[in-house]
């Protein structure tokens, strides 16, 4: 990292004038300082030279986000937590409403160990990737069980617990406990790649990234450096539109310097989304009731309801006959249910039967009306309006009509 440094004076001319050089080199000199002291120097004002101009530029532009204290306040950790664990995957805007509807609901880390898993379920319906929600319970629970609830102002005792992985730690500890830290998300990927002009792709770029972000982190405020970085990526260097001429990084930013920043960061092909099939059990009551399912707690969509279907594979179509929640005379409903999981896409088709049988021993039976209380995921929703529309089996009730607007 030090030959980086290095390498960004001599040859783009980057951080230090010659003026500057010149001078560096007489101090240096003066201090008689050890070769390896020199380069600590030089990393000081490296760090300095990025730091303060951010820093600078955040006192006057920092976003005002609900989960934020004013500069210079303490923020809450668990404040910091909920709102870092929201925002991945998701974009600040959506992630609003949750946040405040959340902290109205669950201010504390002990009223949220305390609510039942449905609630935060049903709650979080809309952001997506379940499983965070259910990590979010179960880290609350150890943190009010065994830590009093306190949180860890450690990294690696936070990468410990349920659902924190090294950059929701390193957020927390920075920007609640003011440690220097260095969270690392994309925002903060594209700004350090541009700036150091970096040609290695993503995500192989990784190693790289973090070892150069982590130098430019400085000392003091590591909080409000690690948020105003952030805002930087957020909304001046843009992916497809950086704003160079606001931003205060662009007289050391190589990508500016090049005349297209857009160019980066690279990334390597990503691999073609996999399709995977299966079938659904629309299994309805003489009364219209229908019978939902609570989904494995582990896996894909955990621990929320689900109408039956079969296992959802890549191919060949599964043989939906050892599936059946009740034998039935199961016909086939016109036209596919389709939805985009981050890694494969999902097609349904539904099969539907009116049965006679009321008992079951994996599931409960739901009016469609009462299907806005149910943890459904969105793939569910979209089954059940499918339904409404080609079957018309029941009356479309503001769950459903939520789930077309989206
Ligand atoms: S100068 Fe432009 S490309 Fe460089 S960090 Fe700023 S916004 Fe991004």
């Amino acid at each position: 990292m030090f030959r980086r440094a290095w390498y960004l004076y001599l040859e783009d001319g980057g951080f230090l004038s010659i003026l500057e050089y010149v001078t560096l080199k007489f101090l240096i000199e003066q201090l008689a300082l050890t070769q390896a002291n020199s380069l600590n120097f030089i990393m000081v004002l490296y760090r300095f030279s990025y730091a303060d101009a951010l820093l600078s530029w955040f006192d006057d532009n920092a976003r005002n986000l609900p989960w934020r204290e004013k500069i210079g306040e303490k923020a809450d950790p668990y404040r910091v937590w909920v709102s870092e664990i929201m925002l991945q995957q998701t974009t600040v805007a959506a992630v609003i409403p949750y946040f405040n509807s959340f902290m109205a609901r669950w201010p504390s880390v002990h009223e949220l160990s305390r609510a039942p898993l449905d609630e935060i379920l049903h709650a979080w319906q809309g952001l997506g990737y379940y499983s965070r929600a259910r990590n979010l319970h179960q880290c609350a629970k150890y943190i009010c069980e065994h830590l009093k609830g306190i949180f860890p102002s450690h990294e690696e005792t936070l990468c410990k617990l349920p659902g924190i992985g090294p950059y929701t730690a390193a957020a927390i500890v920075a920007i609640a406990y003011g440690q220097k830290a260095t969270p690392i998300d994309t925002n903060v990927e594209r700004v350090v790649t541009r700036i150091h002009a970096l040609k290695t792709p993503l995500p192989k770029a990784k190693r790289e990234i973090k070892a150069l972000a982590k130098m430019m982190t400085p000392d003091r405020r590591p909080g409000d450096y690690a948020q105003a970085i952030m805002d930087l990526g957020a909304g001046v260097c843009r992916p497809r539109a950086p704003n160079c001429g606001f931003c205060p990084l662009k007289d050391n930013c190589l990508a500016f310097k090049s005349g297209e920043p857009t160019l980066l960061p690279h990334r390597l092909p990503k691999n073609a989304r996999l399709t995977r099939h299966g079938t659904v059990f629309w299994t309805a009551r003489k009364d219209a009731a229908v019978l939902v399912r609570r989904r494995a707690e582990r896996g894909l969509l955990g621990g929320m309801m689900e109408f039956p279907s079969t296992p959802w594979v890549v191919s060949p179509v599964p043989e939906i006959r050892k599936h059946e929640p009740f034998p039935g005379d199961w016909q086939p409903l016109p036209g596919e249910v389709a939805h985009i999981f981050s890694h494969f896409r999902l097609v349904l088709r539904v099969v539907s039967a009116v049965v006679e049988q009321d008992n079951c021993d994996n599931g409960q039976w739901c009016m469609p009306d009462d299907f806005g209380k149910l943890a459904l995921p969105t793939v569910m929703k979209k089954v059940a309006l499918h339904v409404s529309k080609v079957a018309a089996v029941f009356p479309r009730s503001d769950t459903l009509l939520s789930v077309e607007r989206n």
